[in-house]
């Protein structure tokens, strides 16, 4: 089944992280011996008992990461819903005292989400930009503070660019305001340390498969102090002291548990070594020419490193790599030059933000592998730009149409060679009788619109110049089952093709 898998190299650490081999045993364990068979709430008999203390056992050392009380952890699903219980939880049980939050531009899309929900049903979000650095400065915070807010929702570490805040500055601000503090560790825990009481602040999310444990099980703790404040947003059984009913997946959780156990032990050891892998990548990529770094040279994520490309297409890029497994910055295919809101946020150039990589070192990755991921990018990089390297020169016959920019996230140049009709049937205008000999493009774009490229470049051989019957961006899209969000792109293409006929006409 994963046979095939493992040829690329995965370096997607921020999405999510293999199972630690320990992780798992643990889990096989509970799921098929007797520890598994019981309900944790069912008290009356020892499999019931036993299901509980495994529970327990996990709590432990859950809480011992980030210096918790054990009694203070929820289990949920993973950061997901605990951020919508932080945010949402703590908004409606503050309903009545008011009904302002803060949160910043460049959170998750499960912190960002629950704000937009609040903002719909009548709250007030203020979103907060970051600085040039992607940090949130406590003057900001400070301003952006009323006498009505309630709730400030900050990341820890940043999931796409690894920048990581201030949280004790930011926490401070929040005390003396008397507002309630939630962050987000997903990223965080396996990689930083975590104290939630010297940090100072009120509510944490954790998810277990960020931190070489399952996926689908995660905490949010809750401090005594907001612990009364928040509302839960299910019903059905008053399971973790009434916030989140529902029998506990005893399996999941105790993978959560021996999860967090190790990270403990080899936080630091493997901090080290993700920070090593990403100096080796860094050092391998010495020779490659205007790409610029986006994650922060201090206060950065051990292991997660952000980079640019310009001049490339970001999804062509991503494709152009299948030897290693990393995300891109961008979605070409979620709206036409709209990428990462977490970069244009941090101030960078959409021409840059379109070709963005995240490459995030896990602890399984190793310096060759680093190595191997930097030349594997090298060399895509290089034949990318290759494939807009101007095309054939003018004056030799050839005729050149451009459209878009890299700015767009598309630039496309078509060229153009006309074979002037056979003698005799030349008539008054000799140009607009000659046929097309030759078409060549070269672009930057996605591997879709390429492939739409690619079919125009052979079918339009041979077409007279003054009815080249090309077609257009609906038929294009039609032919090739293109998204919708393509249509841009695919106008490019039409107006280059337009401009280059219009050239050869002249
Ligand atoms: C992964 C992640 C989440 C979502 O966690 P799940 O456990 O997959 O729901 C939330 N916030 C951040 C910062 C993340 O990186």
């Amino acid at each position: 089944m994963s046979g095939h898998l493992s040829l690329s190299i995965f370096l997607d650490h921020a999405s999510t992280t293999p199972l630690d081999p320990a992780v798992g045993a643990v889990m096989v364990e509970v799921l098929q011996g007797p520890l598994g068979i019981g309900n944790p709430s069912s008290s009356t008999h020892e499999y019931g008992r036993a299901a509980a203390a495994v529970i327990e056992q996990a709590r432990v050392e859950i809480a011992r990461l980030i210096n918790a009380d054990t009694q203070d952890l929820v289990f949920t699903s993973g950061a997901t819903e605990a951020d919508n219980l932080a945010v949402l939880g703590l908004a409606r049980g503050r309903a009545h005292q008011g009904r302002h939050v803060v949160t910043a531009r460049t959170e998750h899309k499960a912190v960002l989400d629950p704000c937009k929900q609040l903002e719909k049903r009548g709250w007030q979000v203020s979103w907060l930009e970051p600085a040039r650095d992607g940090r949130i400065t406590a003057e900001s915070l400070a301003a952006a503070l009323r006498d009505d807010t309630q709730l400030v929702s900050i990341m820890h570490a940043n999931n796409e660019t690894g920048v990581v805040q201030d949280i004790a500055a930011l926490a401070a601000v929040c005390r003396e305001r008397a507002v309630f503090l939630h962050c987000d560790a997903a990223q965080s825990a396996a990689r930083l340390p975590i104290d939630v009481h010297a940090l100072g602040i009120d509510l944490l999310s954790l998810s277990a498969h960020k931190m070489y444990g399952p996926k689908g099980v995660g905490a949010l703790w809750v401090s005594p102090r907001a612990r009364p404040w928040l509302e839960p947003l299910m019903w059905g059984g008053g399971h973790e002291r009434g916030l989140r009913p529902g029998t506990l997946a005893t399996h999941q959780i105790a993978g959560f548990g021996e999860a967090a156990n190790r990270v403990r032990e080899r936080r630091d050891h493997d901090a080290a070594h993700v920070e090593h892998l990403v100096a080796v990548f860094r050092e391998a990529l010495q020779g490659l020419k205007d790409i610029v770094w986006n994650d922060h040279p201090q206060f950065r994520l051990p292991g997660l490193v952000s980079i640019s490309v310009l001049g490339v297409e970001g999804e062509s890029l991503i494709a152009a790599m299948p030897g290693i497994a990393v995300s891109s910055g961008a979605a070409c295919d979620s709206a036409v030059g709209e990428p990462s809101y977490v970069l244009r946020a941090q101030g960078v150039a959409p021409e840059l933000a379109q070709s963005t990589l995240r490459i995030s070192f896990g602890r399984f990755n190793s310096e060759v592998e680093a190595q191997q991921a930097a030349a594997i990018l090298h060399s895509a990089v290089a034949e990318l730009r290759d494939r807009d390297a101007p095309g054939p020169p003018a004056g030799e016959g050839w005729h050149m149409g451009m459209a878009g920019s890299l700015r767009e996230g598309a630039r496309i140049r078509a060229y153009l060679r006309t074979r002037p009709a056979p003698a005799g049937e030349s008539a008054a205008e000799p140009a607009a009788a000659s046929s097309i000999e030759a078409l060549e493009f070269r672009a930057v774009t996605c591997p879709a619109v390429r492939a739409v490229l690619d079919e125009l470049q052979r079918r339009c051989v041979g077409r007279p110049l003054a009815d080249p019957a090309f077609g257009g961006p609906r038929d294009w899209a039609r032919e090739f089952a293109l998204p919708i969000e393509k249509l841009g792109r695919l106008l490019l293409v039409e107006d280059a093709l337009r401009a280059a006929v219009a050239a050869a006409l002249k």
